[in-house]
């Protein structure tokens, strides 16, 4: 069945790629790139508007877990780039080795990843909550764009620029809003927050990495002893997942409950955020929580 499907693609592929204009490109002339999930789509949003982008993790989808449909297996195998992270979406990582015709960008090695503090020696992928890494990969897309579109270089290194501008800005605004804080732990949902150690938050996840699975007994009693001996005031949940655990252990420990968005994808009630808006609802979240003082 699998390899039905490789083959159907592959002819489906070709059968595209004999019809059209210039070669790697639609035919109407527009770069065609498939990103593998939000924070990824947006930064090629923002460096190529014109593109013919394609988002592989749907609105409301938990990208950890994502399947590609044959429509999207196609759309990836079609793209003139793919933007991924090898290692976070199995399917996508098989899509690309079997099917990818174009150029294919693995954007972990550009951003530089770290292991999980709660677990040395597995890789965390949730680099894009340090702005300056999301910054190295629009470099990287935007060097990408440039060989496979030449003619519009000149357009992606302008735009790529002004975005790194405001991914600076935002770095600036984490150190400032967290430098000054009465706590630096932070209890969330699933483990996506990490890469705020370098704005000095260490984080104590309920659940480790996968959304939706059930705490442990001995862990939970682990995080209530640390609520109380930090004087920790929040438990944040995520967006994409169930709040079930977090609002749970906020309940039995008598503190808040809030959302801090690991900003994976976008779901209905963040429609129309974007990566910016939401880092900075998540900046004042934390602000809030670990009584920060500017
Ligand atoms: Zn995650």
């Amino acid at each position: 069945m699998l390899r039905l499907r490789v083959l159907l693609v592959s002819a489906l592929v070709a059968g595209v790629a004999s019809g059209c204009g210039p070669a790697g490109h639609d035919a109407d002339g527009r770069v065609s790139v498939a990103a593998s999930f939000y924070p990824l789509a947006w930064v090629v949003s923002q460096i190529a508007p014109g593109a013919d982008l394609t988002d592989l993790t749907h609105p409301g989808m938990e990208p950890h877990d994502v399947e590609l449909t044959f429509a999207q297996t196609v759309d990836l195998a079609r793209a003139d780039l793919v933007v991924y992270e090898r290692g976070f979406q199995p399917a996508v990582d098989q899509g690309v080795d079997n099917d990818a015709e174009g150029t294919t960008l693995d954007v972990g090695p550009v951003a530089g990843l770290q292991d999980f503090v709660s677990d040395p020696g597995q890789v965390d992928p949730h680099f894009w909550q340090d702005p300056l890494k999301l910054s190295a990969v629009a470099g990287a897309v935007a060097r990408a764009l440039d060989r496979i579109d030449p003619a519009r270089a000149t357009s992606y290194d302008a735009r790529a620029a002004a975005l790194q501008r405001r991914l600076a800005a935002l770095d600036r605004d984490y150190r400032t809003g967290l430098a000054h804080c009465a706590r630096h732990t932070v209890v969330t949902s699933h483990d996506a927050f990490g890469y705020l150690s370098r704005y000095g938050i260490s984080v104590a996840a309920i659940t480790g990495l996968a959304p939706g699975a059930e705490p442990a007994p001995a862990d939970l009693a682990r995080l209530q002893q640390l609520i109380r001996d930090d004087g920790i005031t929040t438990v944040f949940s995520e967006t994409l997942a169930s709040p079930a655990a977090a609002d749970a252990l906020a309940h039995d420990m008598d503190v808040r409950s809030e959302v801090l968005d690991p900003i994976e994808g976008l779901s209905d009630a963040t429609a129309g955020q974007t990566y910016l808006t939401l880092m900075r609802r998540n900046l004042a979240a934390l602000e809030e929580a670990n009584g920060c003082t500017t």
